[in-house]
């Protein structure tokens, strides 16, 4: 099992009220899945994107990624585990502006303390993997929507991580670009990435293998989900 959510509860608490926004929420994923989070918006996906992706802590509940208690680490260890085992992708894309492709993928390896000679090939080789080769000098403004959001995906695995945590990846791009994103996460999931995708569009949850649907707060899933 590469992530284990058992029994997690989120509150914020806004004045002397405390909403609840995730409620008992249980969900296990074993490495190779291709996992869809769907829900409207306004059900929970951020926050349990945050959870997973250890931006944030639960209420209450246990959390295990790799086989390590999330809840016991300190801040600078949690800060490991995003740099090392979790690539994020966004719907904005967040990529820095003013450097090349290059640069914006090889940037958590200056973070990992790789040499720059390394991270140059580590870098061009993950583009290479998003079919961006070409591209390798480009910055962002000089690049399409589609093609930004595979420098992002490149970005996320060039630190080979034990997941792919994408936030409503398609949420920016036209249906053409959003198709190529698809295509790209099959490619690595076949490679055998892990890959947890949320999204709020049924069109997108049904490229996954699986699909659990998050509604006020609460997951759940119906057995034998396949998207064939
Ligand atoms: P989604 O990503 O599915 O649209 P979110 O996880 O962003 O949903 O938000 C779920 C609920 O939690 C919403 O009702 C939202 O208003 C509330 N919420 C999110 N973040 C905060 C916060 N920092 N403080 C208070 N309420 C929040
Ligand atoms: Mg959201």
């Amino acid at each position: 099992m590469i992530l284990k959510l058992e029994h997690i509860y989120k509150d914020y608490i806004q004045g002397k009220m405390t909403v609840p926004v995730l409620k008992d929420v249980c969900l296990n994923v074993e490495k190779g899945e291709y996992v869809a989070i769907m829900g409207p918006s306004g059900s929970g996906k951020s926050t349990l994107m945050n959870i997973v992706g250890c931006l944030d802590r639960p209420t209450s509940g246990s959390y295990e990624l790799s086989g390590r208690d999330i809840q016991s680490l300190n801040e600078k260890q949690l800060a490991e585990v995003r740099l090392h085992s979790i690539g994020f992708v966004f719907q904005n894309f967040q990529l820095l502006p003013r450097m090349t492709a290059l640069d914006n993928v090889a940037l958590p390896l200056v973070y990992s303390g790789v040499r720059k000679k390394t991270r140059r090939e580590q870098a061009k080789a993950a583009l290479t993997r998003v079919g961006l080769e070409d591209r390798v000098m480009f910055k962002p403004t000089q690049l399409s929507g589609g093609q930004k959001q595979r420098v992002a995906i490149a970005r996320a695995m060039v630190n080979r991580p034990d997941i792919l945590l994408a936030d409503e990846p398609t949420g920016a791009l036209d249906s053409k670009s959003s198709k190529q994103v698809m295509e790209l996460f099959q490619k690595l999931n076949d490679e055998g990435v892990t890959v947890i995708m949320i999204t709020h569009d049924s069109g997108i949850a049904h490229h996954a293998k699986r699909i659990v649907t998050i509604f006020d707060g609460e997951l759940s899933e119906q057995e034998g989900t396949v998207s064939e």
